[in-house]
């Protein structure tokens, strides 16, 4: 064993330039979209009435027109192979939570053995994969395993690129014969319908015709890893499981916090640019781009769009993550927690509802609306203070447990902040009674405007779970690698349930009365769910005393935050609002313990592998050396650095004792199946090979470590 690895990734990378891609040759707005079958591509290929029928769908939700679909697949196929498509695909969302694809040429024989080019309305309507090797939790058995992939008008059809071809994708849900959800879209879009349907009849109480489209939005900031690709392949756990089973962390790593927004090196750069190019092709408004806290950690973020667009969007912003890491001999690491004692890497989901033009969750300057506005405030921390419990199992995972509940940002205990003037405004509305801090008068709920609640820099807090910040919920909670949809539909869900009965109620003033019963309603949902509003820091342990005392869960590690699947109140809620059935939400139980099980199996069984073959033979060879030493100083009679030799001897022998019956210990871990034994083993052989580490020769350590990883790029 020798450290020859370490020492040839890291004169390799010391050559290595920033990859010069091709530049473009076009203005970025002229290549914006170039990928996609958009809409102004739709009307200029679509007969006129063709287009109006699929804009209906697309905009207003309105169910789709089969007759249709042969135009729509001529005009999207004649569009594609003019980009250079050889294939299409049915793109969906398997409950693996990534993406899934089945190529078919377009090309097939003809009535005289040419060649034709043929996609016809149903090859875009429903899909037939062979679908029996994705989770089903049950759904499904085998002898009927085939699922069925349906087209999502909604979100646009585009080209993925590859070095010798492209194909088209469809964007599509994933069913079973019998029509229950596979995938992720398929709940997401029933619960957008839901939720848009409970803005309506909100809008309809206040007043409003009803008559212009709601839409929830999303903004999701992504945060990733990059390393050298070089290190990535000497690391059999990242290449495995995508974090690091081992490694002391270094002298230096985030402390002196001069990384995050530090200027990025040019490497780095050059891998954003071409990030960016490649997504703008696609249509995807990528926007912000910077160094995060962590060292190698950095985040992109696009502008927001409508909810299923945007989760569609995230899908593929993953993806060309890590494809072009690849081609600057990176690699994107996606995992929660690639590296232990660092920041993790988490998912920003900035969530609001608007209706028509107006963002629901934006203060305005009108009186009418600002009732509306915190109604609709009220209505989110009513839902989120009810449902924490089902909004913290959408964030569970084997990944994020190393950043929810363990010390990290942000805490697993789901809270709300909203701010210092937010929180005053809601004190005064319990007390009884609003003044506007800006006049210091008398201010009531619909008849007086708000003081104007400006986005302060210093009123941010980046430890709370779930922040107002403006005009827009942000859930930090969920992990870096996973899908965007699952918290989505709970918010949705549980939210258009707070809508739907504070609607109900609002249907019930009297019309002279209406502004008083609201207030004094607001004023009961406060009252009842305020304990969920905390401004404080959320990384203490007094906050976890006290959010037990007001009763808030505290669901530390996945199998705890999966329970609430079962949970009779939860199941009912999803099944009346039509989000999942019963046996849906089972399901989908079933395959996130089972996924959890098995990836917290692979890691046990990795690092057994490895603390056995790569570093107990590592401290053997020091321990041979050293007694070598020992001997041969005992030899010549020679006392001086006999004693510190047979120290280092004694320290690193009682290390590699430990290390063996640490590696058994897991051993019998995995043989009794248990995940959590298998976690506490894991810990217990991670901290034994962390100070062996620390002591062995560094010429003999075969791993890269942090130090090399995170600061060689
Ligand atoms: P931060 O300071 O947290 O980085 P930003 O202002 O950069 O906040 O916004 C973060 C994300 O929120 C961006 O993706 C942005 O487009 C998105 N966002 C802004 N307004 C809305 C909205 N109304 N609905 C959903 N997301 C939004
Ligand atoms: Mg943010």
């Amino acid at each position: 064993m020798s450290n020859a690895v370490r020492r040839k990734a890291i004169s390799a990378i010391a050559g290595r330039p920033a990859r010069n891609y091709a530049v473009m040759a076009e203005s970025e707005t002229e290549i914006y979209g170039e990928d996609v079958f958009n809409l102004s591509r739709m009307r200029e290929s679509l007969p006129k009435n063709v287009y109006k029928k699929l804009l209906a769908t697309i905009k207003a939700g309105e169910p789709l027109d089969p007759v249709i679909a042969d135009d729509v697949a001529n005009a999207i196929r004649q569009w594609a192979i003019s980009r250079g498509a050889t294939h299409y695909t049915h793109w969906f969302q398997p409950l693996t939570g990534g993406t899934a694809e089945k190529h078919d040429a377009f090309l097939e024989p003809g009535e005289e053995d040419e060649a034709i080019m043929a996609f016809s309305g149903k090859n875009l309507i429903v899909g037939e994969p062979d679908a029996s090797s994705f989770p089903s939790g049950g759904l499904r058995a085998t002898f009927e395993a085939r699922g069925y992939t349906a087209w999502d008008p909604t979100s646009p059809a585009f080209i993925k690129r590859g070095l010798n071809d492209a194909t088209l994708c469809i964007p599509t849900a994933f069913c079973s014969y019998t029509g229950e959800a596979l995938d992720k879209k398929t709940p997401l879009l029933r619960s957008i319908q839901a939720l848009n349907k409970s803005i309506i009849r909100m809008m309809k109480a206040f007043g409003e015709p009803g008559d212009k489209h709601p839409e929830v939005t999303l903004g999701a900031e992504q945060e990733y890893f990059l390393i050298d690709k070089e290190f990535y392949l000497a690391r059999p756990d990242l290449v495995q499981t995508g974090r690091t089973l081992f490694g002391a962390p270094p002298p230096k790593h985030q402390q002196l916090e001069d990384h995050y927004f530090g200027s990025i090196k040019p490497r780095i750069l050059a891998f954003m640019s071409e990030v960016e190019t490649e997504l703008w092709r696609l249509g995807i408004p990528a926007k912000t781009r910077h160094n995060e806290v962590a060292p190698a950690q950095f985040e992109i973020a696009p502008v927001f769009e409508e909810l299923n667009l945007a989760v569609d969007h995230n899908m593929v912003i993953m993806e060309v993550l890590r494809q072009t890491a690849e081609r600057h001999n990176l690699v994107c690491l996606l995992h929660e927690k690639p590296f232990a004692g660092i920041n993790g890497s988490g998912k920003h989901n900035n969530w609001s509802i608007s209706y028509g033009k107006t963002n629901l969750l934006k203060p305005g300057n009108d009186p009418h609306q600002n009732a509306i506005f915190l109604t609709t405030l009220c209505a989110v921390i009513q839902a989120v203070d009810r449902h924490s419990d089902i909004l913290r199992s959408a964030t569970a995972g084997a990944g994020n447990d190393h950043r929810l509940g363990a010390n990290e940002a942000p805490p697993a205990i789901i809270s709300i902040f909203l701010g210092e003037q937010l929180t005053d405004i809601i004190d005064q509305i319990e007390k009884g009674e609003v003044k506007s801090s800006r006049h210091g008068d008398m201010m009531r709920i619909g008849v007086d405007t708000l003081p104007p609640l400006p986005r302060d820099a210093t009123d941010r807090n980046r430890t709370s779970p779930f922040a107002f910040t403006g005009n827009k919920f942000e859930f930090r909670a969920p992990g870096s690698s996973q899908s965007c949809g699952g918290v989505n539909v709970v918010l949705n869900t549980i939210v258009a349930e707070s809508i739907d009965e504070i609607s109900a109620e609002l249907e019930k003033f009297p019309k002279e009365d209406f502004l008083a019963n609201l207030q004094a309603l607001l004023q009961k949902i406060i009252r009842q769910h305020k304990r969920v509003v905390f401004n404080g820091d959320g990384y203490t342990q007094e906050w976890v005393e006290e959010s037990a005392k007001r009763g808030l869960p505290n669901l530390r590690t996945t199998p705890e935050a999966l329970q609430p699947l079962l949970d009779e109140k939860n199941i009912e809620l999803f099944d009346r609002y039509g989000v999942l059935s019963p046996k849906e939400m089972k399901s989908r139980y079933e395959v996130f313990m089972e996924e959890y099980e098995r990836k917290i199996r692979i890691e046990g069984e990795l690092a057994l592998t490895m603390a056995r073959t790569m570093i107990y033979p590592v401290a053997n060879e020091q321990l041979n050396k050293l007694s070598g030493t020992v001997a041969g100083l005992k030899a010549v009679g020679v006392n001086n650095g006999l004693q510190s030799s047979v120290k280092a001897l004694d320290k690193i022998g009682v290390l590699t004792d430990k290390l063996c019956a640490d590696s058994c210990a897991l051993e019998e871990a995995l043989q009794k199946n248990c995940s959590s034994s298998v976690i506490s083993a894991l810990g217990t052989l991670r901290s034994t090979v962390d100070e062996l580490e620390k002591l062995v020769d560094d010429q003999l350590w075969p791993l890269p470590k942090y130090r090399e990883m995170l600061f060689i790029y």
